[in-house]
């Protein structure tokens, strides 16, 4: 018998800051959890170090990576931490590096993050491409403790010895309807005489227990999404960075709203000024909600915040939409992944994509087979996609590249409306194809700002 899925919404939607959740938010927990175990451990360090590794390093000048660790290790939360004071902390830190530690305190600098060189770990086996080694010192400069942690994607992170981090699926009760790939979640689905995106949220009613809180986290993410929205529209201005690229959505969304967008193309023009949006508060380092990950959060929001005004979905359709979508990006998580520095931005746009397309099918009244096929649809035409983002910022491709994910959830979910059961490729295949063509796909295109169109662009320092 196959484990069943037991990912939590609230798990696979996070509020953060930009612009990455596997190089910012990731991250940040990972410091976060570590300054906890020394906490917990009674030790007094004076001293931390963190070493930033793989793509981590690579990239993680542009994603924030050092302000991202300086903020976990200081306690603070993607969740609830203020984004200006987290922009400004370096430099806070660099005039003033004291810091509280439990009832003590230390010196915490900027420098004290370090993007290791490639050539520096060359040759040596990583337990992910996003690795961070934390030390704690005492006044004798000896290792108090060290603990390697891997950002998978998504803001998920685990210890690099397997040991702990987020919970896994073992470690919470079997669902109410139990389902581990994308035909047993038909299957389910079907024999509840339910949709998708019913079946997931009574899964979730029943982890909740009597006390709830899986509705109230779906209105906060949700809320999330669309403040975000709200932001990004109104915003203007260059992004940060060096590229130079000005935000686009505030014009975008008037040629829609000034009739000057093709009259069929409406819809999918509104939802990607949404896209572009979310994203580029996202590359400013606003708050964002993964979905799956912060460089693909607009696609889904896009997608959905059309639907919602126009078809008038009231709070259970909108949850009903984030479960069914949310379903489907746990299957990528577990059985491929949500990784751009493991599998390209086929695991991140592409995976948003499938989502999308799965939540929208849903809405417009898709079977659990069509939604099935939707999803699967907007995976398969994302396949081979690498990840190679200008300068290692989370801009040039990707911000276009959610509001590509846009126009194909929406094909997808139109193709795959009325086609009933039987397709050719099923979506456990093409998520298994998927994660195979990331595992072949050379490191340069895998977030490391070395590969495609980063190339004479950025030139890395190993
Ligand atoms: S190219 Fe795709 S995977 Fe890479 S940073 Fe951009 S959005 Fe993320």
């Amino acid at each position: 018998m196959t484990d069943p899925i037991t990912t939590r919404l609230l798990e696979l939607y996070r509020i953060g800051p930009g612009p990455s959740s596997s190089h910012t938010v990731g991250p940040m927990r990972a410091a976060r959890l570590f300054r906890e175990t020394v906490l917990a451990a009674g030790l007094v360090p004076v001293r931390l170090e963190v070493e930033l590794l793989g793509s981590l390093s690579a990239t993680g000048r542009g994603h924030g990576t050092d302000r991202a660790v300086l903020a976990g290790l200081l306690g603070w939360h993607p969740d609830t931490c203020d984004v200006d004071e987290l922009l400004a902390l370096p430099a806070r830190l660099a005039v003033s590096p004291e810091i509280a530690w439990g009832e003590h305190t230390l010196a915490l600098r900027p420098a004290d993050v370090h993007f290791l060189p490639y050539r520096a770990y060359r040759g040596r086996k990583l337990p992910h491409p996003n690795t961070m080694i934390c030390r704690a010192f005492d006044a004798g400069d000896a290792v108090l403790l060290e603990e390697t942690w891997c950002s998978l994607g998504g803001g998920f992170v685990a210890r690099g010895d397997g040991s702990g981090g987020d919970p896994t699926d073992v470690s919470r009760a079997p669902p109410r309807h139990p389902w581990h790939d994308g035909d047993s979640l038909v299957a389910a689905a079907k024999a509840a005489g339910l949709s998708i995106g019913a079946l997931v949220i009574e899964n979730e009613r029943a982890w909740d227990g009597p006390e709830g809180g899986s509705a109230a986290g779906l209105d906060r993410v949700w809320e999330a999404m669309r403040a975000c929205i709200r932001r990004g529209l109104a915003a203007s201005g260059a992004l940060p960075g060096g590229l130079g690229l000005r935000r686009r959505a505030g014009g975008l969304l008037a040629r829609v709203d000034g009739g000057k967008v093709e009259a069929g193309y409406v819809h999918i023009a509104r939802a990607q000024a949404y896209a572009f949006a979310v994203n580029e508060e996202n590359a400013d380092g606003g708050r964002v909600v993964t979905a799956p990950t912060n460089g693909a959060a607009g696609v889904l929001p896009g997608v959905l915040a059309e639907a919602a005004d126009r078809l008038a979905l009231d709070r259970e359709a909108i949850h009903r939409a984030l479960a069914t979508a949310g379903a489907f990006g746990a299957l990528i998580k577990h059985h491929a992944s949500i990784s751009g520095a493991e599998v390209g931005c086929q695991g991140e746009v592409g995976s948003a994509t499938a989502m999308a397309a799965a939540a929208l099918c849903e809405i417009l009244g898709g079977d659990p087979d069509e939604v099935e096929y939707a999803a699967e649809i907007g995976m398969e035409h994302n396949l081979g996609l690498t990840c190679d983002p200008l300068k290692g910022l989370v801009q040039a491709p990707c911000i276009e590249r959610n509001a590509m994910g846009v126009a194909k959830a929406w094909s997808a979910a139109q193709l795959a409306l009325g086609a009933g059961t039987g397709h050719l490729i099923s979506f456990d295949r093409v998520i298994q194809v998927m994660k195979r063509t990331g595992l072949d796909m050379r490191r340069e295109y895998k977030e490391t700002g070395e590969g495609g169109l980063a190339i004479g662009v950025h030139l890395p320092e190993c």
